[in-house]
């Protein structure tokens, strides 16, 4: 059996409505597709607006952009995170501070946030690992006695939510992904939350190369000219008539992710009782969108093992992120404020297993199994590593 990490779910809809933009002839940004992405994101987040751009690292772009984040500000991130997270603010000259991550959630660990602040920090980025959010009360409290921005980094995000309230609309901005490893797809494709309205007026124009034409389809000005600086942001409208199909499904998406997430949760369970590895850990206030299923192993070496195990069964499991802190880029760039140690550790023993729309029991089970036999030849149960 050969099981593929992630196969990219269609839900049958996405050619008839790319045939009906074709059909109408209105293929550049912003038309009839566009509109109806946005509204849908603007209902369901409570966002006041929203915003399709051409992926989650030009949204972030936006968002270094909209804050107007200048060369030697400083913006606090994690480094167990995608490279977009920092590049967005290293385009404008500003330095990432690395916090280190939580053991339970792998996410930013809020009760390191304070201590990064320094006089030239400008925002918080807190990057909502797996779709499990953020403990976004702390993040905003500490944002908001510092005067600090919150950027959400919701990539992975999107239908999740933090005490009911949904992933990416929490900050100032939030970015969601489209990217066909995502849950909700378009190819390449992703979002702004602008959930600050005194900034709405400029996400516009700085989408639309620096213009006020989002002002003049409106029919608020007669004529669109050069406002301040930007560039062009937005998709055209066949990713758009694509992923409207998909926002569609959206919630039947979440649905069957959860069940096969749900499903590896209860099937893993003996292994981390017998302290071979860790499941993954969602505490109570964030329902998360099953965006992937992960498990720790006790250290590189059982990590790699099992990897190549699994690959030679004909499973695609996969490791990520390599942390930000000592690539070459963050070294260039970037600087840390404490210790990496969970972020290294956790990087060092991450192992991402095959999660997508249309996975069969039968085919978790074989995952499963494929884990228990390496584990029980060559898994060091001495180290416990819950
Ligand atoms: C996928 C991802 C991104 C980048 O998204 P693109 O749409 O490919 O630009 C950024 N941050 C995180 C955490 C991601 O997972």
């Amino acid at each position: 059996m050969i099981i593929p990490f992630n196969k990219p779910y269609m839900t049958g809809r996405e050619l008839t409505y790319i045939a009906e933009a074709h059909f109408h002839g209105m293929l550049a940004g912003d038309g009839p597709f566009t509109k109806r992405c946005h509204g849908w994101l603007e209902k369901r987040t409570s966002s006041p607006k929203a915003l399709l751009t051409h992926s989650c690292t030009a949204a972030l772009e936006m968002a270094a952009l909209l804050l107007d984040i200048q060369s030697g500000d400083e913006v606090i991130m994690p480094s167990f995170t995608f490279v977009s997270t920092a590049n967005a603010f290293v385009l404008r000259g500003a330095i990432p501070v690395f916090v280190d991550i939580r053991e339970d959630t792998l996410n930013l660990d809020e009760r390191l946030v304070e201590s990064a602040i320094t006089r030239r920090t400008r925002a918080i980025v807190p990057v909502h690992y797996a779709g499990v959010a953020c403990e976004m009360d702390t993040i905003m409290a500490i944002a908001c006695a510092h005067g600090l921005s919150v950027v959400e980094d919701a990539a992975q995000g999107m239908t999740a939510s933090y005490k009911g309230r949904p992933l990416g609309s929490i900050g100032d901005l939030g970015a969601y992904s489209f990217h066909e490893t995502k849950n909700v797809i378009s190819g390449e494709g992703g979002s702004l939350l602008v959930n600050d309205p005194a900034l709405v007026c400029r996400a516009e124009i700085i989408r639309e190369k620096g213009t006020d034409r989002s002002r003049f389809f409106r029919g608020e000005v007669d004529k669109y000219t050069w406002q301040e600086a930007g560039s062009s942001f937005l998709p055209g409208e066949l990713i758009a008539a694509f992923l409207w199909a998909q926002l569609e499904e959206a919630d039947t998406i979440k649905r069957q992710r959860l069940e096969s997430w749900r499903y590896y949760h209860e099937r893993l369970a003996s292994l981390e009782e017998e302290g071979v590895l860790r499941r993954p850990v969602v505490p109570p206030d964030c329902q998360h969108n099953a965006h992937m299923y992960y498990v720790l192993l006790p250290d590189e070496v059982t990590r790699d093992l099992v990897l190549a195990s699994l690959r030679n069964d004909g499973v695609n499991a996969v490791f990520h992120y390599l942390p930000l802190h000592n690539s070459p880029g963050g070294l260039k760039y970037a600087r840390i404020h404490g210790s990496m140690s969970t972020t290294t550790s956790v990087a060092a023993r991450i192992l991402r297993l095959p999660l997508w729309i249309g996975i069969s029991r039968e085919q978790i089970d074989y995952v499963v199994t494929a884990v228990e036999r390496v584990c029980a030849s060559s898994c060091k149960t001495s180290l416990d590593c819950r």
